[in-house]
């Protein structure tokens, strides 16, 4: 079934001529919903707008980065006075510094920052990094979590890996795959396990602190810490990927909020602004075996780019003067009890999962506490309850196992239409 309009149809078969899949990233293409993409033309605020005339709240966001929501004018005005003055320069400029001091001012463990341009590349460089300051080869991810579509990292991925159902890519080297160990997220007694063995072996722990790529899985209390304990007592480094939730879920993103220090931090998405961008920081003394003041190599021809900084300083700036984490939290509970209610009245299992303003409801009556739980989740289910949400004006992320988000623009109204399309939805799914 389609909800989607005339010229959105036509686009997205022309899309399928000229690019592989109809799209530029593959949770795009639907096709773990079903039905067919929607086409947009413009977005303002908690909206966005298809190429139909279509108006829906957008739980997406861009997947993370528009915490202002849609064209927050300080930002569409820091990034147009910057590209009037010319889109690149290769060389410095002051609003990379600018960008810098607010990112070592928000963030609690980042002492010193390089700027590249996604979330990839900054995990990527991150991981470099780590292997080379420990001069080990063996990286700890988590199942379920998704760090980017690096090589070493494209090992039991989340996100599009997930929903796809290919977690190891072909391309990927199996002598690169071999390097990479796969734990249970949120299983502290599995990582001591490993490490008890292998812990000399280990460069780094890269982990999302808050997994959001399987759906959002809150960490259990004492993983973050258990992680920290066997890296210091390892040796390895501990990496916080806070692509997802840096400046989302505390001004110092998930390291303020559970208190627990990394030494290497990779960001992306809030960072730009919705401009592609990625960072990754920490230790000064980490940071200072880059190229060019150390000898670890790592290099970007629109690296600080003037318009990504300026738009990513005007974020982080609105961030600050605003303050709107409580804000955000107290409307992303409005959303967590609205959709519980919804679908306990319809006699529809549902778990709502949420990290402030990121969560996700999974179709399934159980704890979503890890990958094995999640997995349990009706994905047909999901598919039905997407379109239901799309014929009724709200966009949400085309997969079961994404998270939702919410913007300082997500306001009473756009909570409220939500979750009125949520009890039609729940009604229509209890039918069977
Ligand atoms: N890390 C995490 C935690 C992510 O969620 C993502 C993307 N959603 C990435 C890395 C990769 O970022 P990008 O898509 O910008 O390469």
């Amino acid at each position: 079934m389609s909800h989607t309009g005339s010229r959105s149809a036509a686009l997205w078969r022309e899309a399928q001529d000229l690019l592989p899949g109809g799209v530029n990233s593959p949770v795009r293409a639907f096709k773990a919903v079903g039905g067919t993409p929607v086409f947009f033309e413009r977005g303002e605020g908690a909206y966005l707008f298809d190429v139909d005339g279509n108006r829906y709240v957008d739980l997406v966001c861009s997947w993370g980065p528009l915490i202002l929501g849609h064209a927050h004018p300080n930002v569409v005005q820091a990034a147009t006075r910057a590209i009037e003055n010319g889109s690149s320069f290769g060389a410095p400029s002051p609003l990379e510094l600018d960008l810098a001091r607010k990112v070592i001012a928000m963030v609690p463990s980042i002492e010193q920052v390089r700027f590249v341009n996604s979330g990839t590349e900054a995990v990527m460089s991150a991981i470099r990094l780590a292997r080379a300051a420990t001069g080990r080869d063996v990286i700890v991810k988590f199942d379920g979590c998704y760090h980017g579509h690096g090589d070493s990292l494209l090992v039991a991925a989340g996100s599009g890996a997930l929903t796809l159902g290919v977690p190891d890519s072909p391309g990927v080297p199996k002598a690169l795959a071999a390097l990479t160990a796969v734990l249970p997220y949120n299983d502290a007694p599995a990582v001591e396990q490993f490490f008890a063995q292998r812990g000399h072996e280990i460069a780094c722990v890269i982990v999302e602190p808050v997994a959001a790529n399987m759906g959002v899985v809150p960490p259990r209390l004492g993983f973050l810490e258990t992680l920290r304990r066997v890296c210091d007592a390892s040796g390895a480094l501990l990496i916080f990927d806070e692509v997802m939730t840096g400046f989302r879920v505390a001004a110092g993103g998930a390291q303020e909020l559970y208190g627990v220090r990394p030494d290497l931090t990779t960001l992306s998405k809030i960072l730009g602004g919705g401009f592609p961008s990625g960072a990754y920081g920490g230790r000064r003394d980490l940071m200072a075996r880059m190229s060019p003041s150390g000898p670890v190599y790592q290099a970007g021809t629109l690296s600080g780019n003037p318009a990504v900084m300026a738009a990513g300083a005007a974020t982080l700036a609105t961030l600050a003067q605003k303050k709107p984490w409580e804000a955000l939290d107290a409307q992303g509970a409005k959303l967590e009890q609205g959709l519980a209610d919804a679908f306990r009245s319809a006699g529809v299992p549902l778990t709502v999962t949420r990290v402030g303003s990121m969560g996700t409801a999974f179709f399934m009556g159980d704890e979503a506490s890890d990958f094995a739980a999640v997995k349990r989740a009706d994905t047909a289910r999901f598919g039905r309850y997407h379109g239901l949400m799309l014929e009724r004006g709200v966009y949400l992320p085309p997969s079961q196992f994404e998270a939702w988000f919410l913007s300082t623009a997500h306001d009473d109204a756009a909570i409220d239409h939500v979750l009125a399309a949520a009890r039609e939805s729940a009604l229509v799914l209890a039918k069977g």
